[in-house]
């Protein structure tokens, strides 16, 4: 829960403060940011050159005008002066009207500086001052006026109306004061225009700042905000219109950070909690896992600190051979049977309970104690009875689940919350070890056990590397020609010690389980293959005992070491005919990877070896394997041979193999055949073959080859 507990550092926060004013500048448009906006610029420019381009084609037509205009003044100044000084008493056509003295006194003092005096048809009669360019030849076409290119002479034609005389006349006048003029008037009308742009820019990009760079300028900001920090963008409310384009659209955008942020919130807070359920819930029953166990459980303890009043059960569980059910029934079944445990637990304890699932199909349970439920034990006993009390129905099957339960106490079995779960757990594999389908309570004892079993596994590697393993062996007989077919081998550890007789045996029924636990099985196992295999060979060469050896093969070795190779191995090192060779494998190897088992023990079987099922009855596998795995033999176990007699049960049961066994084409063996009311009772119900004390107890080499020798080769030369 801790892993997600958000904190802000401090710096982060500093950080998003200065982005804040930040993006406060942003918006907030000053009119220095309007200069700087490269769009009002544009925009502005655009204006400006817009406005000055249609001033000046109105300046051009109104500069036309302004010409004409002046011109047309200068021409009737010249005809004022002219019409004066032409004498009207001068009556011939073809002589001029203005005497030579008016003539001078024209050009010396008005604008006239030059006169071409022509007759009505266009007969050049006189030329007075400068000569004006401007020459009449053709008198249909008579021009009114020239203006000199460089404007400084304008040229006209008073015609015979103009002057009220039959005469036409070509006046030069001077015309440099109307450049001037219109210079002036260029000039001026410049400055207005320039004037006027400027101040219709400034509106403009005042007008512009207010209305459209201010707007998507916050617009801006807002955004710059979301992008920074989408989840919680800290953006102002819109202080625009937002009626207006503009101001729609930032009203649109802000729904739409703020919508963004929400959906971020959303999904990061749905993802946290799929990744705590991940984290700390298990996905199958829905219960706290091992993880958050072990985290409530230490908040609890923590909180009891040191009250002696506060005390915890803690229960761990494991359900009986639930492997089996789920090999055999298929995962579905398993998952639905977890499943149903782990809601019984749930309704059958008290809400204040924690029900955890901490393994496959491990469960453990902590409940704080008090007037109700005084001690861990009986937290532990209404689990059993809540298992137990009915079957489980699955896929309408009936399923009768068993619980091994292990149960210790807070503060009693363990000040700390690991210590605890731990020492509940030992007391669990210490009810599995006892049989299953019980409760045992943590006791100091069982730490004890286990460090022994911890020194047993150091010693058994020891002895192994020192060679102080033997093997025994003990024959078995058919139980009808009383012939000895084979002999088992059994492993013996002779362990020194500073006793009397120097050291003692340790029986393979103690530190096999150990040996299987750890997997020095494996080179134990590849010890006693290979020792066996050399002395039935040398039986052979030596005493011409032809008998077959067997060989204890345990489920770890299947999965753990490459049995087949490891077998073709001995038996060409040792050139023992693998027809001589049998594995006794108990019915646990089937419960592992069956695929895996088949093969081995099918290129085993083709290989030439025997394969017998030690212990059988005892296991819990159906009897289909029986007709997938190539076996040779069953080998009725030692509890119902034992029991035979004075249980009927048993007897029944030892019947029942040897029916099985034949009706299977199988040889059957009995083992710990003690007696001859054993024997007896074997041979009335057709048993094949017998193993046990009766005959001869598990003996070293040199004596087993002093049995077969010694040995009449009639079963009742036993008989006392
Ligand atoms: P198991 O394979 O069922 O071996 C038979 C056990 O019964 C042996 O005990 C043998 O000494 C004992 N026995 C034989 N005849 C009689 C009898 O008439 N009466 C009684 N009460 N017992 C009899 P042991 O040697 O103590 O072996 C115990 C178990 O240890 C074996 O049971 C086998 O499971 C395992 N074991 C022994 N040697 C090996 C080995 O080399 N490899 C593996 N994997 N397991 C071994
Ligand atoms: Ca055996
Ligand atoms: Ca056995």
């Amino acid at each position: 829960m801790h892993l997600y507990h958000r904190k802000e550092p401090l710096v982060k926060q500093d950080h998003k403060k200065s982005r804040l004013s930040l993006f406060q500048n942003t918006f907030s448009s000053s009119p220095a940011q309007i200069w700087k906006s490269r769009i009002s610029w544009r925009i502005t420019l655009a204006a400006f050159l817009t406005i000055l381009t249609v001033q000046a084609a109105i300046l051009n037509f109104e500069l036309k005008t302004f010409e004409q205009e002046r011109l047309d003044q200068l021409r009737e100044v010249g005809r004022s002066a002219l019409t004066p000084a032409i004498d009207p008493s001068v009556r011939d056509l073809l002589s001029s009207p203005v005497s030579d003295a008016h003539a001078d006194r024209l050009i010396s003092t008005t604008a006239i500086n030059g006169l071409t005096v022509y007759s009505s048809q266009l007969d050049l009669i006189k030329i007075y001052g400068e000569p004006p360019a401007l020459q009449l030849t053709d008198r249909y076409n008579i021009p009114e006026s020239r203006r000199s290119p460089d404007g400084r002479t304008y040229d006209v034609v008073f015609r015979s109306n103009d002057l009220n005389r039959p005469f036409i006349m070509v006046a030069r006048l001077d015309s440099s004061s109307v450049q001037t003029q219109m210079i002036g008037f260029v000039r001026q009308t410049i400055q207005i225009m320039l004037l006027m742009s400027a101040f219709v820019t400034s509106v403009l990009m005042l007008a512009m700042g207010r209305w459209l760079l201010e707007p998507i300028l916050f617009m801006r900001g807002n955004l710059l905000e979301a992008s920074r920090n989408p989840e919680n963008p800290s953006i102002q409310d819109s202080p625009f219109d937002a009626h207006d384009e503009i101001g729609g659209t930032i009203a649109l955008t802000q729904a739409l950070i703020r919508q963004n942020a929400e959906n971020i919130q959303q999904i990061k807070s749905s993802a946290e909690n799929k990744i705590h359920k991940l984290a700390y819930y298990d996905t199958l029953t829905g219960l706290p896992n091992r993880t958050l166990f072990l985290q409530t459980l230490t908040e609890k303890m923590r909180a009891a600190g040191d009250s002696e009043l506060e005390r915890f059960a803690i229960v761990t569980m494991d359900l009986d051979h639930f492997k089996d059910i789920n090999d055999s029934m298929g995962h579905n079944v398993g998952d639905a049977i977890l499943r149903a445990v782990g809601k019984r637990l749930r309704a059958a304890l008290p809400e204040r309970a924690m029900v955890s699932r901490t393994g496959e199909d491990e469960f453990a349970v902590t409940l704080k104690l008090d007037e109700d439920i005084k001690t861990a034990r009986m937290v532990a006993e209404k689990i059993v009875q809540v298992i137990r009390s009915e079957p489980f129905r699955v896929f309408s099957e009936d399923f009768q689940v068993r619980v091994s339960v292990g149960v210790a106490t807070f503060p009693d079995d363990g000040l700390d919350p690991d210590h605890v779960l731990k020492n509940a757990d030992i007391a669990l594999n210490r009810a599995k070890e006892d049989g299953r389908d019980m409760i045992k309570e943590y006791s100091e004892d069982f730490d004890r056990a286990v460090q022994q079993r911890f020194q047993l596994l150091r010693d058994l590697r020891d002895a192994l590397e020192r060679k102080q393993l033997d093997l025994y062996y003990q024959p078995q007989l058919d139980l009808t020609t009383g012939r000895i077919i084979g002999a088992e081998a059994l492993l013996r550890w002779w362990k020194p010690n500073n006793s009397k007789e120097g050291g003692t045996f340790i029986s393979p029924a103690e530190f096999i389980p150990v040996a299987e636990q750890s997997g020095l099985i494996v080179p134990i196992g590849e010890w006693v293959l290979s020792t066996a295999c050399a002395e039935a060979k040398s039986w052979e060469d030596l005493h011409d005992i032809n008998i077959r050896i067997a060989v204890n093969v345990s489920a770890a070795q299947f999965s753990q070491s490459d049995l087949v190779l490891h077998v073709e191995r001995v038996i060409a090192h040792t050139g023992l005919d693998p027809r001589r060779l049998e594995l006794e494998v108990t019915e646990s190897v089937f419960m592992d990877d069956v695929r895996h088992t088949i093969e081995t023990l099918k290129r085993l079987h083709e290989f030439g070896l025997e394969l017998a099922i030690d212990d059988f009855g005892t296991g819990y596998s159906s009897l289909s394997y029986l007709r997938q795995f190539p076996i040779d033999r069953l080998k009725i176990d030692q509890s119902f041979i034992r029991n035979a007699l004075n249980n009927s049960d048993d007897a029944s049961i030892a019947r029942t193999i040897v029916g099985l066994g034949h009706s299977l084409n199988l040889k059957v063996i009995a083992e710990g055949v003690e007696t001859k009311e054993h024997e007896t009772f074997l041979l009335a119900e057709g048993c094949d073959e017998a193993q046990g004390y009766r005959y001869c107890r598990p003996v070293p080499s040199d004596q087993m080859v002093e049995f077969v020798k010694n040995y009449n080769g009639k079963l009742s030369s036993f008989d006392r």
